[in-house]
């Protein structure tokens, strides 16, 4: 029996062997990391190693960091720590995962949305324009890099612009991680949020950095964790996973295997998938993107559809971004960047990742070609 071939590495990435060491190490720990006995104090130390391990992962201070239980909660605290500061008016890329989206539109009915192009880039010279021309410090929010295209935003840019005009820059880097040396990234943003389960490490654990003077207001009430920044009790375990899976993943030379192993993957996806299926359309070619993720719409063939056909071959790829409720909606991404309803619907990604191999591009394309020729669709002669 053939084994099956994962190429969903920007939904979920596999757990890598050493931070899977970690995890057990830690579940053995036991105690509360705020106890001040033994037991308490061992586990507290778990904690604070792992936050010293990912400073120095991250190139910042183990105090400007904030662990939270994923992502989405370390979003959420940054949008409430602009809101408490003050901070606005509001300018947010129209291509944002929900994590950000949804509740930034409920805390800023008003916010700016900045246009992308149709490879998902933000327009620059636009935002550049509203900012000199708005009063006040605004709040700029950017990801790193889209979930869904790949899209590699240019965050030198405009975080140079945004402290020209005071402002402050929130930066979802969860795809960034790993995927895009951290000396590309680190320092540019006030608030950068990543997250363990994109890097080989468990779910359920993510990091928040803030730069200096920038604060993190937390509203929730409870034991004032993570100095005073979150309340609720660690899961040490997922902490320690995550910092042994950003050493693993995020040195240089980690990140340099990993461009090299998933772009040669996904060159051998794409271009067989290019060759023989004419009607294909690649998103992102014409900007700069993660090397892993490859993007592409056959308009009418539901992407729904494409991922079930391709489970059912033995391979895991995304219609757009995953919900949780499994059900595939149309790509706000993609309508963002100018595609139509039908196109937006028809759209799937493969991500290639840590466990992937070179030969995992050609069979994907392999299974794909099939199952676009059992639904119909036609191939060009030059198909195997
Ligand atoms: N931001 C981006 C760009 C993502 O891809 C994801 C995960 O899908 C998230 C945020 C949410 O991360 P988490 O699952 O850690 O909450």
């Amino acid at each position: 029996m053939t084994s099956r071939l994962y190429a969903d590495h920007n939904a979920t990435t596999p757990l890598r062997p050493e931070a899977r060491a970690a995890m057990l190490e830690a579940l053995d720990v036991g105690g509360n990391p705020s106890s001040v006995h033994g037991e308490g104090r061992r586990a507290k130390r778990l904690l604070e190693d792992a936050r010293e391990s990912l400073a120095k992962v991250l190139e910042c201070q183990a105090e400007a960091i904030t662990l939270t239980s994923g992502a989405t909660e370390a979003l959420h605290l940054c949008l409430e720590s602009a809101k408490a500061m003050g901070f606005g008016p509001v300018f947010i890329s129209a291509v944002e995962h929900d994590a950000v989206w949804t509740y930034a539109a409920r805390l800023w009915p008003e916010a700016q949305i900045i246009p992308v192009n149709r490879g998902g880039l933000v327009d620059v010279a636009w935002l550049s324009g509203e900012l000199d021309n708005q009063r006040g410090q605004p709040l700029v929010i950017v990801q790193g890099a889209n979930n869904e295209v790949g899209t590699l935003q240019p965050l030198n840019l405009i975080s140079t612009k945004v402290r020209a005009v005071g402002g402050a820059l929130l930066c979802d880097g969860v795809q960034l991680l790993g995927k895009v040396s951290v000396g590309q990234f680190a320092g540019l943003a006030d608030w950068l949020v990543v997250s363990s389960h994109k890097i080989g490490g468990p779910g359920g654990a993510g990091a928040l950095i803030s730069a200096p003077g920038i604060d993190v207001v937390n509203h929730r009430s409870g034991g004032g964790q993570e100095r005073g920044g979150r309340s609720g009790t660690e899961n040490i375990a997922a902490i320690a996973g995550f910092a042994a899976a950003a050493r693993a993943a995020c040195g240089d030379d980690a990140v340099l295997d990993f461009q090299r192993l998933t772009s040669e993957a996904r060159h051998g996806f794409e271009l067989a998938v290019a060759t023989a299926l004419p009607e294909v359309e690649f998103v992102g070619h014409q900007v700069r993107r993660l090397a892993n993720t490859s993007c592409i719409v056959v308009e009418g063939w539901e992407g729904a559809a494409q991922v079930m056909a391709l489970d059912l071959a033995g391979a895991a790829i995304s219609a757009g971004s995953a919900c949780s409720s499994g059900k595939v909606k149309m790509s706000r991404v993609l309508k963002a960047a100018g595609f139509s309803d039908l196109a937006a619907t028809s759209a799937i990604r493969a991500s290639f990742g840590w466990s992937s191999q070179v030969e995992d591009g050609a069979r994907l394309a392999d299974l794909y070609l099939k199952a676009a020729a059992r639904a119909g669709r036609p191939l060009s002669s030059q198909a195997a």
